[in-house]
């Protein structure tokens, strides 16, 4: 009421003619009526003149006026934030609040100080090779205090208001590529689960692979990370990764990973074992101890991870396909192999310097690429697995097809490139003789693929 009183005042005030920025101690009228978020209160300030670019002290955070109207619930909010934007304030204006911390990520660290276990073995990995993602070129990040922008972000009060308010101030080319608390608004957005204004970022430049500095690494790292899980059911959880997928976000990007002294390099998938890990009770309690609501929690973590491991593999598979297979898999072949006593003398006088190609080591069923130890398939030395439970795995799943396929095309392969007589009776060969004949013929093709292989290298890079 006294509020109401108030405001017919100002308003009779200005009507008069009053200076709409007479403030002898701040905040100036503007401010009033933006947290009263009393839109045809403003619209009048505004229609006289009142200026945009005022600020609270720093002690409250050195807000503007728009900082204020964004976060306005209701549409309200979306009304004042368009009577501010018309009178074209600076859209990208820093808040006085660059050392705070986003709210859920401060449980988290006290979440991690409480866990303090090892989660991962970390070995110092190097990550995947720069051949397997596509290296940022974007602009630079820049760091500061909140814009409007990342306050419009991170509420969580209305999705469809916030995403309007969104729109609105990416349509006057608000930056929405620059940080906070190590956030950017897209990160925000995916960590205060509002998809809509997801799209709406991703639609207005929002880069998905922005390299983040706090938390999260990048914007998969959020949508992959067990803080912000609550936001989401599985399914949009998974959808929001494809979202981000689609959008062009590189699961392969690397991700390094802490823990006390120790880090590695790995990818998001990495991460998010990482922060699935962190979490003791459902990560190491036996399925049936766990409550009714916990097995919930369980199942779509494994889910998304199932999900994320499946999209990596793809990935690795697609960029592979790049190189030359036969090539790749002696790389491959040659790193996995115990050097033997004898293949020094062997190789002699005739050694030939192998052109390795930079591979990505991982649990071809897992995703694992760091905190674990890595061993061949031993029929193909394509592919890696981390234990016995993921080889088994993934031969039943996927990898006996595709293992005894890969045999018959490289051999296949050898024979095409070898020209010579001799390789070409191998192939005659019958069923049964299938294994011993495959090793035979691989040998063969190697040989030839050495002198070969070099030429088209030469070639490729013409
Ligand atoms: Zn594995
Ligand atoms: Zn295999």
């Amino acid at each position: 009421m006294r509020q109401q009183k108030r405001w017919e005042t100002i308003q009779l005030l200005l009507r008069r003619g009053a200076d709409p920025n007479a403030s002898g101690v701040p905040p100036h009228l503007l401010f009033f009526a933006v947290k009263a978020a009393d839109a045809e209160a403003v619209k009048l300030l505004l229609e006289r003149g009142a200026r945009t670019d005022v600020c609270l002290p720093s002690k409250v955070g050195g807000l503007t006026p728009l900082h204020i109207a964004v976060s306005i619930p209701g549409e309200e909010g979306v009304q004042i934030t368009q009577y501010l934007l018309h009178s074209a304030p600076d859209l990208n204006a820093r808040a006085d609040d660059g050392n705070e911390i986003y709210g859920p990520d401060k449980t988290q660290a006290r979440e991690a100080n409480l866990t303090g276990g090892v989660t991962l073995q970390l070995r110092n990995e190097a990550g995947p090779p720069q051949e397997y993602f596509s290296s940022y070129s974007g602009p630079v990040t820049e760091e500061g205090e909140r814009t409007a922008l990342h306050i419009a972000c991170q509420r969580e009060d209305n999705s469809e208001r916030a995403r309007d308010v969104i729109h609105l101030l990416l349509m006057n080319h608000a930056n929405p590529n620059i940080l906070w608390s190590g956030h950017s608004p897209l990160s925000l957005a995916i960590a205060s689960g509002n998809d809509l204004a997801v799209v709406e970022l991703l639609k207005h430049g929002a880069d998905p692979n922005l390299t983040l500095s706090g938390a999260v690494r990048s914007a998969l790292c959020a949508a992959v990370s067990t803080v912000y899980e609550q936001q989401r059911t599985t399914a949009q959880r998974i959808a929001l990764v494809d979202k981000l997928l689609e959008a062009g976000a590189d699961i392969l990007a690397p991700v390094t990973l802490r823990e006390g002294q120790r880090k590695a390099v790995g990818t998001p998938v990495d991460y998010a074992y990482y922060k699935y890990y962190q979490d003791r009770r459902i990560a190491h309690t036996p399925y049936h101890i766990l409550s009714a609501s916990e097995q919930e929690v369980f199942q779509t973590r494994r889910s998304l991870l199932e999900h994320i491991t499946a999209k990596l593999r793809e990935r690795v598979i697609l960029k592979e396909k790049e190189w030359d297979r036969e090539e790749l898999r002696r790389s491959k072949k040659l790193d996995s192999a115990v050097p033997r006593r004898d293949s020094k003398k062997k190789g002699g006088s005739h050694r030939v310097e192998e052109v390795r190609l930079p591979y990505f080591k991982y649990c071809y069923q897992c995703g694992h690429s760091v905190g674990v130890q890595l061993s061949p398939c031993m029929r193909c030395h394509e592919v890696f697995t981390c234990s016995v439970t993921c080889r088994s795995k993934s031969w039943n799943e996927q990898h006996r097809q595709e293992c005894s396929g890969l045999l018959e095309k490289s051999t296949g392969q050898a024979a095409l490139d070898a020209s010579s007589a001799a390789c070409k009776k191998n192939v005659t060969g019958k069923k049964g003789e299938n294994v011993r004949e495959g090793k035979d013929q691989r040998r063969a093709g190697r040989k030839s693929k050495v002198g070969i292989g070099g030429r088209e290298h030469h070639r490729k890079n013409d």
